[in-house]
């Protein structure tokens, strides 16, 4: 019989080439097509740099090199690169070691006012630079869960940082714990805990696919800001392993919140 054939047609504009890419989307190998994705995300995510990287080092050896302030100037820049290579390798790792451990259920016991306060302490530093304030309201003093408190430091931090980078336009973060109360969807009682900018917002059709591994709403600027696109990815499975909820509301233009709900019983 005559099938649907489904094209994906992507763009791919390096440096002066373009290319044009059909793929055939029909078959039902969801997984498998999953996998090439994601390993075809990697690369290329790793190729920019390690280009650009190359392409310095040919000049620092050929044209640049006897050109002190040239030099200095594309050492900058090639150390730049590295670490963005660096950050993606090390959210690779984080993503690869919280899928491996949803299925183990995690026993601390974890105070959240601690745990966010010492989260912005460490992101104090950055939200300096970035010209942006963060507030932390303890609503609910102290609340404990039972959880891996390295990775809930990871989801916060990654949070924060999110809201620092993409919130930047309105200057402050507030970071929030709720008192426990009775989540409907979790059948359970559960803490809140909001994260919120007033920066630039996301538009209501990206929102479910926002936790996508490499999904961004704008390439570039996540690039700019020094983000993998692997964030959220590793924050919904460190929530998933809790048993936990996430929330994304945003509005264009007015800013974005975050909520986490996180069970309080220990976790089955
Ligand atoms: P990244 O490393 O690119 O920041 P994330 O997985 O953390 O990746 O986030 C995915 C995308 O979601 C980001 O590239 C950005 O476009 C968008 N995003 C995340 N948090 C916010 C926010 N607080 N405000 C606006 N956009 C956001």
């Amino acid at each position: 019989g005559s099938k649907d054939v489904i094209y994906k047609v992507s763009v791919a504009a390096a440096q002066r080439d373009i290319v044009l890419t059909f793929e055939d989307q029909t078959a039902s190998e969801e997984a498998g097509q999953m996998r090439r994705d994601f390993v075809a995300n990697v690369s290329h995510e790793l190729r920019t740099p390690l280009t650009a990287l190359l392409g310095f080092i040919e000049t620092l050896n050929g044209a640049a090199k006897d050109d002190p302030v040239a030099r200095t100037r594309f050492l900058d820049i090639m150390a730049h690169e590295a670490n963005r290579m660096r950050r993606l390798v090390d959210d690779l790792m984080s993503l690869t070691r919280v899928e491996e451990d949803e299925r183990v259920r995690p026993r601390e016991k974890v105070e959240l006012g601690a745990l966010l306060a010492s989260v912005i302490k460490g992101l104090e530093p950055q939200a300096a630079a970035a010209g942006v304030s963060v507030a932390l309201a303890l609503v609910a003093g102290e609340e404990t869960v039972p959880g891996d408190a390295g990775q809930l430091v990871q989801v916060f931090t990654n949070l924060v940082e999110n809201a620092i980078k993409y919130g930047a336009t309105g200057k402050e973060v507030r970071v929030a714990l709720m008192p426990r109360t009775m989540h409907q969807r979790l059948r359970a009682e559960a803490v809140q805990i909001t994260v919120t900018d007033k920066g630039e917002g996301i538009a209501e059709h990206h929102l479910a696919r926002l936790t996508e591994r490499f999904y961004r709403v704008d390439n570039h600027r996540s690039r700019e800001v020094g983000g993998t696109g692997l964030g959220l990815a590793i924050v919904k499975h460190i929530i998933n392993r809790h048993r936990g909820r996430m929330t994304i509301e945003s509005q264009l233009g007015e800013g974005t919140t975050v909520s986490v709900f996180l069970p309080t019983a220990r976790l089955s």
